[in-house]
């Protein structure tokens, strides 16, 4: 049995935990769920869209499966995504990206993983006015933040059999900082002669993303670049409503879906829950679940490829609920 913190987030956040908690049911996998609340939904109850007990309650278990949560845009309370990131020092943001028989795409057979830095770059957050009319914001790029990224990238590929590590930078332009994460990625890559190193600067890896996708395999940068091009291969795999995404530490790990909270589709049960299923997949195989996991992807994949029981913006009516009784339904069969 495992112990695992839930937060359903807000917005749609509640209508996609409660489907991926049901599939989650049926894989098999017994879990008991420490839920929380963060975000919005937790100002009115505990003054804060932070509470103590959700730190905590992570610490205790180490593990969360997370809902989107909002963040107003200008004034307002900061980033509980970016506080939580900081708080736990979850340096690795993890987002795969391929794609699946049914979901509209301009292309198929794309299978890439970007490994984004979670905690330094333009992202530290040291910025200020310099006067009146100049701001400045400094970029943060440390050896010992890139050195545990890229180490973390070519683990990943050796433990997932993947052929070759990318990592994408400016070090032509930023020949200190982003020459230093280049210096360091060649380093680590000395210590994994089985995978193989290349480094793109990242507007022609935008352009190669774009046109040959398949060239491609884990891709491994600093903060900055990471947020563009995970967004970039989301775009290449049919968007964010099937973007699964963890944020992993050294002893802590928080999944979640790529995508925000969705206001206009609270408590319909319209939206599509692929995205927080596909992270509670990464959940299970973080675990070493791996056939349970195995078994969910499957029977998502089988549902998506039908193309019956699924949400509007895969071509269908179904609700978030309805599609994860499908799922379940095909989970028998595998
Ligand atoms: P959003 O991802 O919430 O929604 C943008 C649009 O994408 C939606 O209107 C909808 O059309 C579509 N969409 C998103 N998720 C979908 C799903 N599961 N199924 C089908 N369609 C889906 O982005 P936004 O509107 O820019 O942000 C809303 C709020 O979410 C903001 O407060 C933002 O700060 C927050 N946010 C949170 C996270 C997070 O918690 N990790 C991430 C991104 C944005």
């Amino acid at each position: 049995m495992y112990k695992i913190t839930l937060i359903p987030g807000d917005g749609i956040g509640p209508d996609i935990t409660a489907a991926t908690k049901k599939v989650l049911e049926a894989s098999g996998v017994r879990i008991e769920w420490d839920e929380v609340m963060a975000g919005e939904g937790a100002i009115g109850e505990f003054g804060t869209p932070l509470p103590a007990q959700v730190i905590e309650s992570i610490k205790r278990n180490r593990i969360a499966l997370k809902g989107p949560l909002t963040t107003p845009v200008g004034g307002g309370f900061r980033s509980v995504n970016v506080a939580l990131r900081k708080e736990l020092d979850l340096y690795v943001n993890l987002r795969p990206a391929r794609t699946y028989e049914g979901i509209r795409s301009r292309y198929s057979g794309i299978d890439l993983v970007v490994v984004r830095e979670n905690t330094e770059d333009l992202y530290a957050g040291v910025e200020h006015m310099v006067g009146e009319d100049a701001a400045e914001s400094i970029k943060i790029i440390t050896r010992k933040g890139s050195e545990r990224i890229c180490r973390f990238a070519f683990e990943y590929a050796r433990k997932n059999n993947r052929r070759k590590v990318t990592a994408v930078h400016k070090a032509n332009i930023m020949k200190c900082t982003d020459g230093l994460f280049l210096a360091v990625a060649a380093d680590v890559a000395r210590d994994f002669p089985d995978v193989e190193f290349e480094d793109r600067i990242v507007d022609n890896m935008c352009m190669q993303l774009v046109m040959k996708p398949e060239l491609y395999d884990v891709l491994v940068m600093p903060n900055l670049y990471g947020d563009i091009i995970s967004d970039l291969c989301a775009g290449l795999t049919g968007g964010l409503g099937v973007a699964p995404g963890a944020n992993i530490g050294s002893d802590t790990a928080i999944f979640e879906p790529v995508h925000g909270s969705a206001p206009k589709y609270a408590g319909l049960d319209k939206v599509n829950p692929t995205a927080m299923i596909l992270s509670s997949v990464m959940m299970l195989r973080h675990l070493g679940e791996d056939s349970a996991a195995q078994r969910l992807e499957n029977a998502l994949s089988a549902v998506i490829r039908k193309g019956k029981t699924v949400t509007y913006d895969l071509g269908g009516s179904a609700t978030g609920r309805e599609m994860a009784e499908a799922i379940i339904d095909e989970m028998s069969g595998f």
